[in-house]
């Protein structure tokens, strides 16, 4: 699911939907019902893909200068 945000030209209103990008965009304003509603870029909250996980913390060692156990750890 893409959360998308909206704004509606008839009445002023803004909000914001999810669904899939496959989904046909809304087209009719919740609020007062015109079909003035287009699709303004959202300013966060998109989620593409699934979660990559965050790099690893890095180690003391530096990494990969030590894989023989003889790092001195301070
Ligand atoms: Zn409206």
């Amino acid at each position: 699911m893409t959360l998308y945000d909206y704004k509606c030209d008839g009445c002023g209103v803004r909000f914001e939907k999810d669904h899939p990008m496959s989904a046909p965009p809304v087209r009719i304003c919740p609020e007062c019902g015109a079909e003035k509603v287009r699709k303004i870029l959202s300013t966060g909250g998109v989620q593409i893909g699934g979660s990559h996980s965050a790099a690893p913390p890095p180690s003391p060692c530096g990494g990969g200068g030590c894989g023989g156990g003889m790092c001195n750890m301070a």
